[in-house]
């Protein structure tokens, strides 16, 4: 592949897209380079987004539980004040651990070589990383996304922190605005919570998650406001300003009153901008846009032999979706195999307590597409496994096509995240509901309700009129015997 080139492919990220990349690439024999700004492999995920999120989000959920004991029938507890130091220590085990997948050393077993340093391209085939010239016959830029720093009057003066210090804090705030009302923003206000921090949410949008069904959003809203997180929606921020240690937040409602909040810290969550700065991607002739680099469906840019995936496409921003774009990646670069992305059955979740996820379309995302849908329920309070544990909120969907057939699932509940994985399986098998609705569940379980769910829409078609009497007709059954 390589001829005249120093290797096959070079990867510029190490990532969740470029380390998929990069591995699989390696184990087929291409002569594979890996190159990474930072000191460790792993990218956001690693170090500051899923790993670090979802091991303060469990650190937060265990403080809730203490504290909500007799809930449970326990005895009242009242934990001490939290040593953010001890949370950040626990944070950064985990990380620790799970770096030692994504090492130089493993990398390097596997066949890939890694250097790191910042690239940025010299021409269509080479980049410049350090004063070093490297060339490849094939690039995949998978340099991801890095916070988005609003254009608020004021911001640019007052110290405010996002996903790359929150993790990483010396003591936990008193107090925090969080900007921004998305995953991020929902999941870190919950947990900050929690911990003892006073939390109020600012959004621009009139919903939280605001590419959520609004029921579902809804009910979250309420669910967490219960847990003392003051919203306000429908706002638009007008200034920040320091005063003292303090810093103050202005904007105007959606009634037009201004207000002001103030905190001592201030955590921006207001979405993505793609790492195209320092690619100098004009060099090597290839497109970007505000929302990222300009990709066709086999994820290959304006360049036909340079590829591009995850964060910096700018699409679906899933560590998931990144790794199966890489695997998208090698298979046209590596196998030179025609294959094209798909995204009709990628999954997501928040990881709010209850978790809201979902795989295909929701109600909101089939009435864009023009689809007629009908929407199937039911509700956790109907299952016994989640009375059990305390829950009564939430609920399952699912949304069928006019064929009947299931184009999406929602669910807002205990476990969510892991309940879809069932649908996951069931949608890419496409397994018929009568499978699923017969299969038999363990009880008690919350995973019931997908079978629930399922047996809901199949129920009034088994128990109709005609069957009864058809049943009546051929075995001279005597029908009700009650009322
Ligand atoms: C707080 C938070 C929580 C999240 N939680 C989840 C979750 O629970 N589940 C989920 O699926 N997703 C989650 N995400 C999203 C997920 O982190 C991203 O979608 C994923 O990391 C994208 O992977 P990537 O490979 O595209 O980019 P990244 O992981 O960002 O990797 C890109 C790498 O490229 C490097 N790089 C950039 N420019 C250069 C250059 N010029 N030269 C060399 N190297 C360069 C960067 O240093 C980085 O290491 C979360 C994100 C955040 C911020």
């Amino acid at each position: 592949m390589a001829h005249k080139h120093d290797y096959d492919l070079a990867i510029i990220g190490g990532g969740a897209a470029g380390l998929t990349a990069a591995s699989g690439a390696a184990g087929l024999g291409v002569k594979t380079l890996l190159i990474e700004k930072e000191e460790k492999l792993g990218g956001d995920c690693l170090h500051y987004g899923c790993v670090p999120s979802k091991t303060l989000i469990h650190s937060a959920k265990a403080l809730h539980t203490i504290k909500n004991a007799d809930k449970y029938g326990l005895p009242r507890v009242e934990p001490g004040p939290v040593d953010y130091s001890l949370v950040r220590q626990r944070i950064q085990d985990v990380i620790s651990t799970i770096q030692k997948h994504d090492s130089q050393e493993r990398f390097c077993r596997l066949g890939a070589r890694v250097e790191f340093g910042t690239a940025s391209f010299v021409d269509e085939h080479c980049v410049l990383m350090d004063g070093q010239k490297i060339s490849a016959a094939k690039w995949l830029i998978a340099a991801g996304s890095s916070p988005e720093a609003p254009a608020i009057p004021g911001l640019k003066k007052v110290p405010y922190i996002t996903n790359r210090e929150i993790f990483y804090l010396d003591s936990l705030p008193e107090s925090m605005i969080v900007l921004g009302g998305g995953p991020v923003a929902v999941e870190m206000a919950q947990a900050f919570t929690r911990l003892g921090a006073k939390v109020t949410v600012i959004q621009r949008s009139p919903q939280i998650l605001s590419k959520e069904d609004q029921d579902m959003a809804y009910e979250l809203l309420q669910i967490l406001q219960g847990e003392g997180i003051d919203f306000y929606l429908g706002a638009k921020i007008t200034g920040v300003r320091e005063s003292g240690l303090q810093k103050k937040v202005f904007f105007k409602q959606t009634n037009g009153d201004e207000q002001v909040v103030t905190a001592d810290t201030i955590l921006v969550a207001m979405g993505r901008t793609p790492n195209t700065a320092k690619l100098c991607l004009e060099n090597a002739g290839v497109e970007s846009g505000s929302r990222g680099i300009q990709v066709d469906t086999r994820l290959r840019t304006s360049q036909k032999h340079i590829f591009a995936a995850g964060d910096i496409t700018g699409d679906y921003q899933f560590t998931h979706a990144a790794g199966y774009e890489g695997g998208i990646v090698l298979a046209n670069a590596v196998f030179r195999l025609p294959r094209k992305t798909d995204y009709t059955l990628m999954p997501w979740c928040t990881y709010t307590d209850p978790e809201l996820a979902g795989v295909g379309m929701n109600e909101k995302r089939a009435a864009l597409a023009g689809i007629d849908c009908s929407v199937w329920t039911e509700e956790f309070s109907g299952n016994d496994r989640s009375l059990a544990m305390g829950n009564t909120s939430g609920k399952i969907k699912m949304i069928l096509d006019k064929k009947e057939k299931v184009i999406g699932i929602q669910i807002l509940g205990p476990g969510a995240g892991e309940l879809i994985n069932e649908w996951v399986a069931v949608l890419n098998g496409q397994v018929k509901l009568s499978t699923l609705a017969s299969a038999v569940h363990p009880y008690p379980t919350l995973g019931e309700i997908n079978k629930r769910v399922a047996g809901s829409y199949l129920a009034p078609k088994i128990f109709s009129e005609r069957v009864k009497k058809g049943l009546k007709f051929f075995f001279s059954l005597k029908g009700r015997a009650c009322g």
